[in-house]
């Protein structure tokens, strides 16, 4: 992966800024990781005012400032929050909207907050379509214009990795005067910056390959600018309180520091295994961006810098049985949901997103970790039901 070139606040590129955190020094100790601040309370000053901004650790705690300056770096954005969970950054996006607001999300779409956006959101009078986001003339057709405000895009989208074109899409958005927020978790930042190509809000999964060792669930919100809209997604945060433990924002931090390592393996694997699959005659089709025939390639070549992302889909000729049965005999690809840590995970999603799915019942999502490729690739194809 090319490493980005430098940007003006930050003058290196993001290894570098990943590796040093930005290379920031804490002036009370000269210590080189950011401490982790655990008080929930802070003590006002004599003339009332609160001197460092710092209130009450429901809101904020300055242990997220280290992580939400670097993601800020990462995706040239002017604002960054953390949260709790990637479900609360994103719920926070839609929170942030007001009764009767239409808003336009993908018919292909990570499948828990697709069931959140049914469940809560329309109950609380969002007036929400699913659309096919890889055409830009259908998401043109379905804008309308002051009504919509909200446009939110997934690219590469889960489960079968449908590419939406960010920066066409923006401008017809902004057109229309709707705001444009991406999930970008299978991206990563290191692969896309949507605020770049005129997205107004990046959302992450942190639990994913932020973090990338499985071992905390966190958020994140990059804006492009500080408008009542994000003022209002702030105080979702801030006055429900949907942030994260200091001690896993320091984890968080921690993790980032190699993610530009990771996510290259990542994608090094995914496209070798990709690659492998297509050719196999057990293999119906790969879903992976990095293949050129894939539907959305040329979009993602244009919008992805450095590789097409860890995830792909796998379907199998076998039908649903083929994959039950790979997922079951698979022994370094081990059998769990979620993505983007260093060991591979492998999934029959059909059977997590249940009734009303867009996933076929003869795939697997396949999460590429960072181990040697071709044993991956081995111990994918032993797993293969013998015919
Ligand atoms: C995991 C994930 C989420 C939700 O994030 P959590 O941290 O699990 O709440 C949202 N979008 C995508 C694409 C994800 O992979």
């Amino acid at each position: 992966m090319s490493a980005s070139t430098p940007k003006k606040n930050y003058p290196f590129t993001s290894a570098t800024a990943l590796a040093q955190a930005l290379g920031a020094i804490d002036e009370v100790t000269q210590a080189v990781v950011p401490p982790i601040h655990v008080a929930t309370t802070y003590l006002r000053g004599k003339d009332n005012s609160y001197p460092t901004g710092n209130v009450y650790s429901r809101a904020d705690n300055p242990s997220y400032k280290p992580v939400e300056a670097l993601l800020r770096q990462l995706e040239q954005g002017q604002e960054a929050l953390l949260f709790s969970s990637g479900m609360a950054a994103a719920t926070a996006v839609f929170q942030g909207l007001r009764p009767g607001d239409h808003v336009l999300a993908p018919k292909v779409m990570y499948w828990a907050l697709r069931n959140w956006l049914l469940n809560f959101a329309t109950d609380w009078g969002l007036r929400i379509e699913f659309i096919d986001m890889t055409s830009v003339d259908v998401v043109a057709g379905h804008l309308r214009t002051n009504e919509t405000k909200l446009v939110w895009l997934e690219t590469p989208g889960n489960p079968l990795w449908c590419v939406s074109d960010i920066k066409a899409i923006a401008a017809a958005a902004h057109n229309a005067g709707a705001q444009v927020a991406v999930d970008s978790t299978c991206a990563t930042p290191l692969l896309t910056q949507p605020l770049t190509l005129g997205a107004d809000i990046v959302m992450h999964s942190a639990t994913k390959y932020l973090n990338g060792h499985s071992d905390i669930i966190a958020g994140a919100l990059i804006g492009a600018n500080n408008d009542a809209y994000w003022q209002r997604i702030r105080n979702v945060r801030s006055q429900g309180g949907a942030v994260p433990s200091p001690h896993d924002a320091a984890q968080l931090l921690r993790g980032m520091r190699t993610m530009h390592l990771r996510v290259r393996e990542s994608c090094h694997n995914a496209q070798f295994i990709a690659e492998q699959l297509a050719q196999h005659e057990a293999v119906a089709e790969v879903l992976y961006p990095g293949l050129p025939d894939f539907a959305g390639h040329d979009i993602a070549k244009r919008q992805m810098q450095g590789g097409f992302g860890g995830m792909l889909s796998v379907r199998l000729k076998g039908g649903a049985s083929a994959a039950i049965h790979v997922a079951a005999n698979t022994r370094l690809w081990k059998r769990a949901t979620s993505l983007g840590g260093v060991e591979s995970l492998i999934e029959h999603r059909a059977s997590v997103e249940g009734e009303g799915t867009p996933c076929p019942d003869d795939l697997l999502r396949m999460s590429c970790g960072i181990e040697d490729r071709q044993e991956l690739l081995a111990d994918f194809l032993q797993a293969l039901p013998a015919d």
